[in-house]
């Protein structure tokens, strides 16, 4: 990666000037609703950001470490920051998007191209690929089932208007909002129509959030076959003993949709899972496990053929940044798009079209922060360190 090379190019003077704090209010365009697991998400939230200046060069990024852990890196020269790969130390880990944005502006360079794995081509638009994962029990107010999977149809349809042809939707029902057998029957009926309103070469996934078990998950896969899910998230909780006869059903029932987990309590034991291939697609919060961790973790699931994709549900700062870790791996299987704006953030350089987020060409994530928006937050209910 060019940032191995790049890191060197550091001034050894330069040390960190300052850090200012603040949670910025994002809010989606709908509110979204129940998972299996879990009641309303709601409109939003905030997103935890920091802004570092240092050699006189300011950026910001995702971070929620506190003003005193913060504290202890002023004054620090950044080279401290980086092993000898351009790597951050793990003890810096929680930085990374602060970091990376950062070394972006420094070296006129979008971070993809910084952390990239191979050289990337100059000229043709940056692109990665996405699904709307914006999909949620939002119908169970509604009885009749024919009514309920329009309602959910509909917002297939918006997700469409914004540019997506991918989809993750949430299933799960008979786990707790609805009788078993009603709620299996509503999660199979919502799959199939909307495999047939997105067609066949959009990619959908479904996200049980744990509220099947071995049996429902099995009459999910049979009765959804023919709408050839690309991967089942979270069926139930993790368990190899289940995990290893559930592959073994679907081999012999010719289903080939893959497993997805890892984003709940991330068991560490879920990694041997992955390399023996009873999960498929390892999904570690991007956030919480962060960027350098995350490339860490990406290349050595490259070694066993299995694929990372992070998860990134309720972060607004994560539609982007992801997009800037999946080169940094072979293995990255999708970005997964929350759909939602912040106040003082402009992240108007990005466009989603054909189910492919367009990364702009510009310095450090491409994110632009309204420094009076964030200057006022910080004031309110942030904090700042400095000399
Ligand atoms: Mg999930």
């Amino acid at each position: 990666m060019l940032l191995t090379d790049k890191i060197k190019e550091l001034d050894p003077k330069w040390v960190i000037e300052e850090i200012t704090w603040a949670n910025l209010p994002y809010r989606r365009p709908r509110k979204a609703g129940c998972n299996a697991r879990l009641g309303v998400h709601g409109w939003g939230g905030d997103v935890p950001l920091a802004r570092i200046r240092i050699g006189g060069v300011t950026g910001f990024g995702w971070c929620t470490w506190g003003k005193d852990q913060a504290q202890s890196l002023i004054g620090l020269p950044v080279t401290e920051l980086f092993d000898e790969d351009g790597m951050l130390k793990e003890r810096y880990y929680g930085m990374d998007f602060v970091l990376l944005d950062w070394l972006g502006q420094v070296f006129h360079l979008p971070v993809y191209r910084l952390v990239a794995k191979d050289l990337l081509p100059e000229g043709a638009p940056y692109t990665v690929p996405v699904y709307d994962t914006s999909i949620y029990f939002d119908e169970l107010d509604i009885p009749d089932d024919a009514q309920a999977v329009e309602c959910i149809c509909r917002e297939v349809e918006e997700g469409m208007s914004r540019g997506h042809k991918h989809f993750k939707v949430k299933v799960g029902r008979p786990g707790m909002w609805m009788p078993l057998q009603e709620g299996l029957k509503r999660d199979i009926d919502i799959i199939l129509a909307i495999r047939e309103r997105i067609g066949p070469d959009g990619k959908l996934m479904v996200d049980a959030n744990n509220g099947y078990n071995m049996n429902l998950a099995k009459e999910f896969l049979k009765a959804t076959a023919s709408a050839k899910l690309y991967w089942l998230e979270e069926a139930f909780h993790e368990d190899d003993q289940l995990y290893s006869r559930l592959k073994q059903w679907m081999q012999e029932n010719g289903i080939d949709t893959m497993i997805a987990d890892g984003e709940g309590l991330a068991s560490t034991a879920i990694l041997d899972w992955v390399k023996r291939g009873l999960v498929n697609v390892l999904q570690y919060d991007l956030r919480g496990y962060g960027f350098f961790h995350w490339i860490k973790l990406g290349r050595e699931l490259d070694r066993y053929g299995a694929l990372s994709a992070p998860h990134n549900y309720g972060g607004f700062y994560g539609n982007y940044a992801q997009a800037h870790f999946a080169p940094s791996i072979d293995g990255f299987a999708f970005a997964e798009w929350d759909e939602a704006k912040a106040e003082g953030v402009d992240t108007s350089a990005y466009r989603i079209e054909n189910g492919k987020i367009f990364v702009p060409e510009a310095d450090g994530f491409g994110l632009v922060l309204e420094e009076d928006v964030f200057e006022n937050a910080a004031r309110q209910s942030g904090w700042r360190v400095g000399r």
